[in-house]
């Protein structure tokens, strides 16, 4: 079986030395891992890994989850601090420990005892995004209101619309990895710095496996991008790959996920992306905005293409 990779269009970073691992024998796992990791290294990418924009005190906080689609193994970490390869030690949590998900200290203390490598995850562009929206009336000037209202309210006022924040052009997002391998195992795989100027400890979808992640070799797998509150309660990466398995093609079931979105009553609804593949390897994108893309390359291509993916906007629930 030709060896597939597809993911949200920041994954392009990463593609192709993911279909390098797969042209070398390599497992899915392996492959998702190799992309993610390229994109975590990115400079570039406000929204993964080294560089991320950070939570509202300035602390880059990470979060990664994993989905191995023939046994449903699956491995998280959440909140992560000072440590860049997030999907990484998510694989080694699905690995190594009789656990799915860790978090905060406990995440951080994993991959200081694996030794992963200790990073200072905040790159002077981040924080000058970070603190534009915080000077810019005056929020950080101390002694004003109780320190912990004032942060509850912060959250809310700043980061009230997460993909378009003033800042920057679309400082936010996360990166979504699926990769079929030559034995056509499916892996699935989700790392980002989550929510800029979010509450410290807040956890989107990302890390959530049936949320922002899932793989099932029989039927298929999805990640999503986007408010991660939406797909939290919508468990949609779960609901695409369900919806398939009780007889729905790809395109179908990326629709009436989406359309499930549109029961939520959320005051900051944004935005919802979702990449997706179904066990044969058909591909498919869908997004609530306009113009959105992914990415998806063969072992057989010289490098990947990126297809539109399909606009279902929330209005069509
Ligand atoms: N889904 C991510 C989260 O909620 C953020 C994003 O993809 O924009 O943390």
């Amino acid at each position: 079986m030709t060896g597939l990779v597809v993911g949200s269009s920041n994954a392009k970073v990463g593609i192709v030395e993911a279909i390098e691992v797969l042209r070398q024998g390599g497992s899915a796992l392996d492959a998702v891992v190799a992309g993610i990791a390229l994109v975590e290294a990115n400079p570039e990418d406000h929204s993964v890994g080294y560089a991320g924009l950070p939570n509202l005190l300035g602390e880059v906080e990470l979060d990664a989850s994993i989905m191995s689609g023939s046994n449903l193994a699956a491995g998280a970490v959440g909140a992560l601090q000072g440590y860049q390869d997030a999907i990484a030690l998510a694989r080694r949590v699905m690995e190594e420990l009789p656990h799915v998900f860790v978090v905060g200290a406990g995440a951080n203390r994993l991959a200081a005892e694996l030794g992963f490598p200790p990073t200072d995850l905040l790159t002077p562009e981040a924080e000058r995004i970070w603190r534009s929206r915080l000077d810019a009336d005056g929020a950080t000037s101390p002694g004003q209101r109780a320190f912990t209202a004032r942060v509850r309210d912060l959250v809310r006022r700043v980061s009230s619309d997460p993909e378009l924040p003033k800042a920057a052009p679309e400082p936010h997002g996360t990166v979504n990895v699926i990769a079929r391998d030559r034995h056509g195992d499916l892996a699935c795989g989700v790392s980002t710095s989550g929510w800029a100027w979010k509450y410290p400890g807040r956890l989107g979808d990302s890390p959530i496996i049936g949320a922002g992640n899932y793989a099932d070799n029989r039927w298929g797998a999805a990640a999503c991008t986007g408010r991660g509150e939406m797909a939290q309660r919508c468990c949609t990466a779960h609901s695409v790959v369900t919806f398939m398995r009780f007889g729905m093609g790809l395109e179908e079931a990326l629709r009436t996920a989406m359309a499930d979105l549109t029961a939520i009553d959320d005051p900051y609804a944004s935005e919802i992306n979702i990449v997706a593949m179904d066990k044969d390897g058909n591909h498919a994108g869908a997004s609530t905005s306009k113009g959105k893309t992914y990415v998806v390359m063969r072992e057989d291509m010289e490098t990947y293409e990126e297809p539109r993916r399909l606009l279902v906007p929330f209005s069509n629930g």
